[in-house]
Formats: C-alpha cells, sequence, structure tokens
C-alpha cells in the first residue's frame, strides 16, 4: 500500500472515491488484518461501508471508532480533501477557508473539523527536536525594537 500522496494529482488518484477511503484508514487501522478489539478474532462480515462485526463474538466495530472520524456525518473522502489541504498550506488555514476549499454549509461544521485536524497533529508527550534538525523553509517574526539591533 502507498503511504501518503506526494502531490494533488496523486492525493486524487489515491483517494478518488469513498470505498479508497475507507480501504486506506481499513489498511492503516489493521495493517495486519482486522482484530476484535473485544476478542482479538480475525474473521469479520462487513455489515456496511464502515461496520465490520466480528465472526466469534459478534461485536460491531466501526472503522472510524476512536478516530477523529468519529461521529462525523462527514465523507471520510471529505475529511481526506480536509487533512490533504491542512497539511499543504504552509502559512495554516483558517475555518473560513476550508469551508471555502471543501465547500462545506457551514462555519461551525469547518471550524469543527479544522480544531480535530489541530488536535490530531499535536502528540502529547513529543519529544524535542535535538540533534542536527533540517527544515526547507521557516518564518521568523521579529518585533520592531529587536529589528533595530544587531542579531546577538
Ligand atoms: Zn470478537
Amino acid at each position: 500500500m502507498k503511504h501518503y500522496p506526494v502531490n494533488v494529482i496523486d492525493f486524487q488518484d489515491m483517494f478518488p472515491t469513498e470505498k479508497a477511503c475507507e480501504s486506506y484508514l481499513t489498511a492503516v487501522r489493521w495493517p495486519e488484518g482486522f482484530v476484535c478489539p473485544r476478542c482479538m478474532h480475525t474473521e469479520n462480515w462487513e455489515l456496511g461501508s464502515s461496520l465490520l462485526r466480528c465472526k466469534k463474538c459478534r461485536r460491531d466495530v466501526s472503522l472510524t471508532a476512536g478516530t477523529i472520524f468519529q461521529d462525523s456525518h462527514l465523507p471520510l473522502r471529505l475529511w481526506f480533501q480536509a487533512l490533504w489541504y491542512v497539511v499543504c498550506q504552509k502559512q495554516g488555514v483558517s475555518a473560513l477557508a476550508l469551508k471555502s476549499i471543501l465547500g462545506l454549509g457551514s462555519y461551525e461544521t469547518a471550524w469543527t473539523q479544522l480544531h480535530k485536524l489541530r488536535r490530531a497533529m499535536v502528540r502529547p508527550g513529543r519529544d524535542r527536536l535535538s540533534g542536527i534538525v533540517e527544515v526547507d523553509e521557516i518564518l521568523v517574526e521579529r518585533d520592531e525594537e529587536r529589528c533595530c539591533r544587531p542579531y546577538k
């Protein structure tokens, strides 16, 4: 499985349909195949587009349970497009821009989606950068007073 699109054409090729997004999410959630969270059984029935039932204990398992997509009424494809847009914008994204680019019906939906994405991009307890750190671009803002002084 290809892990990540390298440009927008690649993105469109990887995720042309809701089913393609579901397949990708399935592969990411269960890289070795489905595993029931209750009994660890590995066989399942597909009940719907994103709902699986364990063949042993009959627990229903949603593909999106425990993810940022859980309880969302938005299609996965729209979520994937939002993800792609947010990670590609170096200057950051506003909820208004997300609403516009995705054609969402309300600002509140865009705001909620954006905040879920932002929370998901932060890994609590992450390690600080150390050693040699390479960046391809950086924006440093300096206040007016410091701009007049020689930089030390
Ligand atoms: Zn089970």
